[in-house]
């Protein structure tokens, strides 16, 4: 499988290449160039296996000129071995909605979504790294879970530097200590005096900075790297086959990956009732598929910090095809969005987006009362994402036929909301149990990008 870049002005690379590079040099976001097909049968497949061989079931067809079936294997395997759900991402009926599901996603080591896809993509870039040969600098904008899912699958290897950048004080402390405890020499923590979307927007500029970027290998590891689409990808088809009908998936959205791999397992042959973008009070992308326009506002602190985003990447990858795969619209639309911070999307494109996705926003009071009602009715906690997308479920739920509320991380990830709403402060997992004891190490730097390269040149110099 060759990927074109959403713009369309990069040439066409294999899926090794992709991952290696995150973002294409013209701007744009990786494509499959078409879109691998599952069958009806092969699609059943998908039921009861383990989850490890339905992921190489869908890594292969998108990674196989890069990586030999044996070494995607390996991976993929490894990438699973330490979850502490057998079933990796378990679906769970709730006892109080019957048809409603949890698709639980927080079994890895970080206890949120971020480590399915990132464990393997860890393993699959160290080895496409050591056939490339060289070094590799990864730089990531964190809004807490990407850093600390990051840190857990790239800490320790051989010839990768990891910078993240998380915005200061607004992540929830479990997050920062994950991230800051890191034992490893190869990882540098940044505290950045801004919000997501300032250090979103710095690993953009960084990335314009061509002779900055080749000079260390720049690498982006965030949502923007399609290896990790593809890997999110696989729960859609393992949940859908064990429900064995097109189901409603309700997804927790902040830079629109999560989602958007919705749409990725949708192209490859999945039916799909509905995907249903659950936004908190940074409600961008509900406004968008409501509105039909795409304006940026200010981000506003949440009790769902991994969402509050405002500028979603992965947008540009469901605009690109609700478009019929426009490029040349693409590259004109982000250049003005990047202007004005403000699109207003052609009806034909709306209406596209609009057959696969619906949105809705949930603010803190109504996360807080999902919280309760959920314990109320089913003495279980979830956390403050999960319970944006439980509250965004609940129409849906009305209209009959499954519907699966993706539960993104763990409720002890996020104890402070869970406590509010329940008054029971959830408890640590085993894995976590340390955490407070480690020594934390982070820098504090302005929201400038020159400040963020001098300290990246400074670091690499120390090696
Ligand atoms: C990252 C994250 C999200 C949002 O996922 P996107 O792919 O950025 O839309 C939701 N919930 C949690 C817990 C997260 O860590």
């Amino acid at each position: 499988m060759n990927y074109i870049s959403t713009r369309g002005k990069s040439a066409p690379q294999d899926f090794a290449q992709v991952l290696l590079a995150g973002l294409a040099p013209d701007g744009g976001l990786y494509m499959p160039a078409a879109w691998p097909q599952f069958s009806r049968a092969e699609l059943a497949q998908f039921r009861g296996r383990p989850y490890a061989d339905s992921a190489f079931e869908v890594l292969k067809r998108l990674a196989s000129n890069a990586f030999s079936d044996d070494e995607l294997r390996e991976d993929i395997e490894a990438a699973y071995a330490d979850f502490d759900n057998a079933d990796i991402a378990p679906l769970v009926e709730l006892d109080a909605a019957p048809g409603t599901y949890l698709l639980e996603l927080f079994h890895g080591p970080t206890l949120a979504f971020k480590d399915i896809a990132m464990q393997v993509l860890g393993r699959l870039f160290a080895r496409a790294l050591a056939k490339r040969g060289g070094r590799a600098t990864i730089l990531a904008a964190t809004s807490g879970d990407t850093g600390s899912a990051a840190i857990a699958a790239l800490g320790g290897l051989p010839n990768i530097d990891v910078f993240i950048m998380h915005p200061k004080d607004r992540v929830s402390e479990v997050q920062r200590l994950q991230m800051t405890t890191s034992p490893h020499a190869n990882v540098h923590n940044i505290a950045v005096e801004g919000t997501f979307d300032d250090a979103q927007s710095i690993v953009k500029q960084l990335f314009a900075q061509k002779a900055f970027a080749r000079g260390v290998n720049l690498t982006a590891v965030n949502s923007i790297n399609f290896a990790r689409i593809a890997a999110q990808a696989v729960y859609y088809f393992t949940a859908a086959a064990e429900l064995g009908e097109p189901a409603t998936f309700v997804v927790p959205t902040g830079n629109f990956g999560d989602v958007f791999a919705g749409e990725a397992a949708m192209r490859m042959g999945l039916s799909v009732a509905q995907l249903v973008v659950a936004t908190n009070a940074n409600d961008i992308l509900a406004r968008a598929l409501d509105e039909g326009v795409y304006a940026s506002g200010e981000a506003r602190p949440t009790l769902s910090p991994s969402m509050d985003i405002q500028v979603a990447s992965n947008f540009e990858r469901a605009l690109f095809e609700a478009s019929g795969r426009d490029s040349e619209w693409i590259a004109e639309a982000m250049a003005q969005f990047a202007e004005s911070g403000s699109l207003e999307l052609p009806s034909s494109v709306l209406d596209a987006l609009r057959e696969r996705y619906a949105a809705h926003a949930t603010g803190d009071e109504e996360t807080l009362e999902a919280i309760r009602f959920v314990y109320e009715t089913e003495d279980r906690l979830i956390d403050p994402h999960t319970a944006v997308a439980y509250a965004a479920a609940q129409p849906f739920i009305a209209d009959g036929g499954p519907v699966v509320i993706l539960s993104t991380a763990h409720p002890a990830k996020f104890p402070q909301a869970v406590e509010r709403a329940t008054g029971v402060e959830p408890d640590l997992p085993e894995r976590l149990k340390g955490l407070y004891e480690g020594e934390e190490r982070y820098d504090v730097l302005p929201a400038e990008a020159g400040e963020i390269r001098r300290y990246i040149l400074d670091r690499l110099a120390q090696l």
